[in-house]
C-alpha cells in the first residue's frame, strides 16, 4: 500500500506583488436565516451539502495556513452560526491561539448570538463583527426581508455580557438607512461598540439594481464630520477600511469604500469559500480548488495549490456600480465569505 508523502515545512505566504498574506477568511456555509436585499435574492439557491468542506477539512486547511504564517482567521458566511458543527470548529481552531494564531473572530448577523456568546468566548474569541443595518424594527425587517432586530440586539447584549468586544457592520443604503447612520454612531458611542460602514458591492445577482441603493461613503463622511469630532487614524489594518476615532470616546469608525477608494495595495487576506475554493480577491474569479486538493492528495497537495494561488492574487479589484450592469463577479459574498 502506498504511504502518504511527508508534509514538508512550507514557505511563508507572499504573493507576486510582495504582499505577505497573514489573514484568512473562511465561509463555513453559504446558508443564512436572513435574506438581506443587497446580499441575496429572495429565492436564493444554496450549494448542496455534499459540496461543502467538512469540519475536519476546514480545520486541517486552516491549520496549514497558520503554519504558513496566517495569524488571523475570521469565520463568516452566509451566517456562520447556522452551521450545526460550527462551535466544534471554533473550539478546534481556538487551540491554535498563541500557537501561531493571534486572533480568531467571526462575522455574524447576530440572530443566534444569545445562545452562543459564552461558548465563543470560552473558545478564545474576543471580538465579533455583528451586522445590523438598522435599529428600526420595520426598516430592519424590510432590508433583511423578515429579520427581527430585537433578536440581534439581544445577541449583541449577550456578546457584551460574555466579554466579547462588538463591532457593528452597517451597509450604507440610499433611501433605506442613510438617516440612521449618525444615530447609529451615537448609539455605538453610548454602548462602547465600534462601527464600520460599508459600500454595497456588486457581488452576485440579486432581485434589485444595486445602483439604486448605492450610497458613496465620501458623502456620508462629510455629514458625520459635521456632527462628530472625528480624528483620522493613520494606520492600516491591511484591510480595505480607513479608521477615525470619535474624540474622547472608545469608539472607532471604519469606512469600507471599495467603490470610492480602494486600498488593495496593502491587502493581506485570502478567502476560503464554502465549497473549498481559495479566492485571492473578493472581486476576481480566479481560485484554486483546495477541496479537490485535500481529497486527492492530502495536505502536501494543499500546499502546492496554495503556492500556486499566490501567483494569482491580482493587484486590485475593479468594482463599479453602474445601473443595469451585471455584477463584477457572479459569486455572492455569502459563498466567498464577507
Ligand atoms: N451573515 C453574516 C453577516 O451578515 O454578518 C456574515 C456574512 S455577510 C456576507 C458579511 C458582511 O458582508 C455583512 O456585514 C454584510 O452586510 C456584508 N455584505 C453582504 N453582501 C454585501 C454586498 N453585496 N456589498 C457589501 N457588503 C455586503
Ligand atoms: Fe445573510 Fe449576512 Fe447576507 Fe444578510 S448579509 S443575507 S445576514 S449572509
Amino acid at each position: 500500500m502506498a504511504t502518504a508523502a511527508p508534509v514538508q515545512t512550507p514557505e511563508k505566504l507572499v504573493d507576486r506583488h510582495g504582499r505577505a498574506i497573514t489573514y484568512l477568511r473562511i465561509s463555513v456555509t453559504d446558508r443564512c436565516d436572513l435574506r438581506c436585499r443587497y446580499c441575496m435574492a429572495e429565492q436564493m439557491t444554496f450549494l448542496p451539502r455534499a459540496q461543502l468542506l467538512d469540519l475536519e477539512e476546514i480545520a486541517l486547511i486552516a491549520e496549514r495556513f497558520i503554519s504558513r504564517g496566517v495569524r488571523k482567521i475570521r469565520l463568516t458566511g452566509g451566517e456562520p452560526l447556522v452551521r450545526r458543527d460550527m462551535l466544534e470548529l471554533v473550539a478546534r481552531l481556538g487551540h491554535s491561539l498563541g500557537q501561531g494564531l493571534d486572533e480568531l473572530t467571526l462575522t455574524t448577523n447576530g440572530t443566534r448570538l444569545d445562545q452562543h456568546a459564552d461558548a465563543l468566548f470560552a473558545a478564545g474569541v474576543r471580538r465579533l463583527n455583528v451586522s445590523m443595518d438598522s435599529r428600526d424594527p420595520a426598516t430592519f425587517r424590510h432590508i433583511t426581508r423578515h429579520g427581527d432586530v430585537g433578536q440581534v440586539l439581544n445577541g449583541i447584549g449577550a456578546a457584551s455580557a460574555a466579554g466579547l468586544a462588538v463591532k457593528i457592520n452597517m451597509v450604507a443604503l440610499t433611501g433605506l438607512n442613510e438617516h440612521e447612520i449618525a444615530p447609529m454612531l451615537a448609539w455605538c458611542v453610548d454602548q462602547g461598540h465600534d462601527l464600520t460602514l460599508i459600500e454595497t458591492m456588486p457581488l452576485g445577482q440579486i432581485d434589485e439594481d444595486r445602483a439604486d441603493r448605492f450610497l458613496p461613503l465620501t458623502q456620508v463622511l462629510d455629514d458625520l464630520r459635521a456632527r462628530f469630532d472625528l480624528q483620522f487614524e493613520d494606520r492600516s489594518s491591511g484591510g480595505p477600511a480607513r479608521y477615525w476615532r470619535v474624540q474622547d470616546t472608545g469608539t472607532r469608525l471604519g469606512l469600507i469604500s471599495p467603490l470610492t477608494g480602494n486600498f488593495c495595495a496593502t491587502c493581506n487576506r485570502v478567502r476560503l469559500s464554502t465549497d473549498g475554493k481559495l479566492h485571492m480577491c473578493l472581486g476576481h474569479d480566479d481560485s484554486v480548488d483546495l477541496k479537490a486538493a485535500i481529497r486527492d492528495g492530502g495536505l502536501a497537495e494543499v500546499d502546492v495549490r496554495i503556492t500556486e494561488a499566490l501567483g494569482l492574487k491580482p493587484a486590485a479589484h475593479d468594482f463599479r456600480i453602474e445601473r443595469g450592469a451585471a455584477p463584477a463577479v457572479s459569486r455572492h459574498m455569502s459563498v466567498t465569505g464577507g
